[in-house]
């Protein structure tokens, strides 16, 4: 079972306007209401593909009650941590081809459910192959949560698949996870350097190598993604496409990664499932989301160029 992680999500609105007016009413009747949160992204596209996938995380109030119930009628299995707070609103307005978003910074987490919560992760462990955790996390937990859950899931043997950013990915990073995905952007902050070239991704991937990383993706757009394990440095490049909406086709790579590790895949051919999972999100409308009869015949489209 692939196990994912979403400690702050979110039920995201989408509000579509011809014209946003300031300071004024605006009246909509194009609303889209989703369980949101980019650890539940990876949960929905695993489940287009079929994977066996449980998704957990904190959730409170009539707002996680909402979660999971649409969780419920996707039939994704769920076994979620219940928080006193309420799970937050994230608002995206779409205007005029512009997208202005509200973020709620959502729930504090007090210490009991911190707790909470490490124990019931343990308990789904034992169950799991391979554990995905995504996303910031609330306020209220400390910047070393990841850091911790790593090294629960390590002393059981899961891989764990980190996709996060800024102190809570550095602290992560000294728990040695098995995976973890910055894009060109998230790899410059980590290495605090400028990251332009080929040759640049690369040597930043070496550093993270030799942090204890053992294999780090970096995602590239439209170009792919450079893979680095083992000593191993290989580039896997889709082809081209139409890009729709590619909102959440990290989330997707993150998916396929697990999708091709959990199937005991080598990491070169668990790549491959990444960027098909991450291209393929691209081409559709919705986030987190890929038709699965598309994907073996995508995957053999993917070239894979060696790099050392
Ligand atoms: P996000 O934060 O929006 O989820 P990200 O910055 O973490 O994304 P990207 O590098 O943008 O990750 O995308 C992940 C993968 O999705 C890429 O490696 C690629 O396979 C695919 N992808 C993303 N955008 C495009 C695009 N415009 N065309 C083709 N493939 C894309």
């Amino acid at each position: 079972m692939i196990l994912t992680l979403t400690l702050n999500p979110a039920i995201d609105m989408s509000y579509q306007l011809d014209e946003l007016k300031i300071d004024t009413v605006n009246r909509c009747d194009r609303v889209i209401k989703t369980a949101g949160g980019k650890g539940l992204n990876v949960t929905r596209v695993l489940k287009c593909v079929n994977a066996d996938v449980c998704a957990t995380g904190l959730l409170g109030g009539k707002t996680g009650e909402f979660i999971e119930q649409e969780l419920d009628w996707s039939s994704i299995h769920h076994d979620f941590v219940h928080i006193k707070g309420n799970t937050r609103h994230c608002l995206a307005i779409m205007h005029e081809g512009n997208q202005t978003e509200i973020l709620e910074s959502g729930p504090s987490i007090d210490e009991e459910e911190a707790e909470a919560f490490f124990h019931e992760f343990d308990r789904l462990l034992d169950q799991a192959s391979i554990v995905t955790a995504s996303g910031s996390l609330p306020k209220g937990l400390s910047k070393s949560f990841y850091q911790k859950l790593i090294e629960r899931a390590t002393k059981k043997n899961k891989k764990f698949l980190l996709d996060t950013s800024g102190e809570a990915l550095e602290l992560g990073i000294k728990a040695h996870p098995y995976l973890i995905k910055p894009n060109q952007e998230e790899l410059a902050a980590i290495m605090g350097t400028e990251i332009n070239t080929e040759a640049d991704v690369l040597a930043g991937v070496k550093k993270l190598a030799s942090m204890g990383v053992t294999y780090v993706v970096v995602s590239l757009g439209k170009d792919g993604a450079l893979g680095y394990v083992d000593g191993r440095a290989f580039v896997a490049k889709p082809p081209k496409i139409y890009a729709v909406n590619p909102v959440g086709s990290g989330d997707s790579m993150i998916a396929g990664l697990a999708y091709g590790l959990d199937r005991g895949l080598s990491p070169e051919e668990a790549l491959k499932y990444g960027v098909t999972f991450g291209t393929l999100n691209a081409t559709e409308e919705k986030t987190g989301y890929v038709q699965a009869d598309q994907v073996e015949d995508f995957k053999e489209r993917i070239t894979l160029r060696v790099l050392e």
